[in-house]
C-alpha cells in the first residue's frame, strides 16, 4: 500500500507515510471508534477524477454525526486536498481512504476533538473480471437496533471480516450476509442487486449500508428505463432468480456465478447486470454522455 516515497494527508499536512505517527491509547484503536469511506478516482480522457467525491465525504460527515466524532472539516477543501494527494503520490487510477479517528481516551465517552488522514495507492478491481462463487454467511449485519447501520464505522468490518473470511475458508468467493429478520442485506463491502423477470431487485435502505454505487446503479437504470425494486427480500427469491450482482466502490460491478448450491443458469453477459456493469464502467471513466451511457 505504501513506500518510502508515499505522502499521506494527515491533519492539514502531507507527511511521508512512514513517518507519520499515532497515538496508541485512543478509542480509534481499542473500540474500533472512527469513520472511514472507500473512493475511487479514475484517469478518464479528459483528467484523473475522483468518482462522486462529495458524496463519499458527505458520508464520512455522517456517519461522524451520528456517532458522536467530531468532524470540523469543509468538504470542498478535502477533496482539493485529496486531489493534492494524488498529485503529490502521482496516481491516476487510485483507490482512497480517508479515516476519521480521535484524540487519545481510554474512556468510553464521546471526543471533544478528532483527527482525519487520507492515503491513496493503486488498486485494480477488488475480484477482477470473474464471476464469483457466493455463500449465504452464517453471520448476520449488525443489528441497526445496535448500531448506526447506515455509518460507514470501522468497528463494523469485525463483522465484514469474519463473514468474508469464513466464506473464503469454505472456498466461497464472497458471503453475502442475510440481516436479523433473515431477509437479504449485503455483502462485507457491497451491496447485491437481484433481476427477476426483467427486473431488479435491492434490499431497501434501513439494514445495509447507503452505498454511493448502489445509488448510482438506481440513478443508470433509471436512464436506462429498467424498473428497480427496493424491498424486503428473501433468500427463496434470491435462490430463485435469474441473476444477481455486488456493487461497490471497491468491487465496482461483478456479476455472481452461484449462491450456495445454486447456480445462475443465464450467461452473465446477457443479464441486466452485464448492462449495467458497461454502463457504471462508462460513467466513471466519463467516457460518454449521461444521456448515452451504454
Ligand atoms: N456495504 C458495505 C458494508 C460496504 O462496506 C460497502 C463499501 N463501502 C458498500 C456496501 C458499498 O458502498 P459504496 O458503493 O458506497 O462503496
Amino acid at each position: 500500500y505504501y513506500n518510502s516515497n508515499t505522502v499521506i494527508y494527515l491533519d492539514d499536512e502531507f507527511v511521508k507515510a512512514r513517518d507519520a505517527k499515532t497515538d496508541l491509547y485512543g478509542q480509534s484503536l481499542h473500540y474500533g471508534y472512527a469513520a472511514f469511506e472507500g473512493i475511487r478516482a479514475y484517469k478518464t480522457h479528459n483528467a484523473t477524477r475522483i468518482f462522486k467525491a462529495r458524496e463519499h465525504f458527505e458520508r464520512l460527515k455522517r456517519s461522524c454525526d451520528l456517532t458522536g466524532i467530531p468532524f470540523n472539516w469543509d468538504i470542498n477543501d478535502l477533496i482539493g486536498k485529496t486531489y493534492r494527494l494524488l498529485e503529490l503520490n502521482n496516481l491516476k487510477d487510485a483507490y482512497i481512504r480517508p479515516l476519521v479517528f480521535c484524540e487519545p481516551n481510554m474512556s468510553l465517552t464521546t471526543p471533544k476533538a478528532s483527527n482525519i488522514m487520507i492515503c491513496a495507492w493503486e488498486w485494480g478491481s477488488y475480484f477482477g473480471d470473474k464471476q464469483l462463487k457466493v455463500c449465504i454467511s452464517p453471520y448476520e449485519r449488525p443489528n441497526p437496533k445496535s448500531i448506526h447501520i447506515e455509518a460507514k464505522m470501522s468497528g463494523h468490518y469485525v463483522n465484514a471480516i469474519l463473514a468474508s473470511g469464513d466464506a473464503k475458508n469454505k472456498g466461497f468467493d464472497e458471503a453475502l450476509l442475510l440481516d436479523a429478520k433473515g431477509f437479504i442485506a449485503e455483502a462485507p463491502s457491497a451491496n447485491i442487486f437481484i433481476e427477476k423477470n426483467g427486473k431488479l431487485y435491492t434490499p431497501a435502505l434501513g439494514n445495509i449500508l447507503p452505498g454511493i454505487t448502489r445509488a448510482t446503479i438506481i440513478e443508470l437504470c433509471k436512464i436506462l428505463d429498467i424498473e428497480v425494486i427496493e424491498k424486503q427480500i428473501s433468500t427463496d427469491f434470491l435462490h430463485n432468480a435469474d441473476s444477481a450482482f455486488f456493487c461497490g466502490t471497491a468491487v465496482e460491478v461483478v456479476g455472481i456465478h452461484t449462491i450456495d448450491d445454486v447456480v445462475y443458469r443465464p450467461r452473465w453477459r446477457d443479464s441486466i447486470g452485464a448492462t449495467l456493469q458497461r454502463a457504471y464502467k462508462n460513467l466513471v471513466l466519463e467516457k460518454v454522455n449521461y444521456e448515452v451511457i451504454i
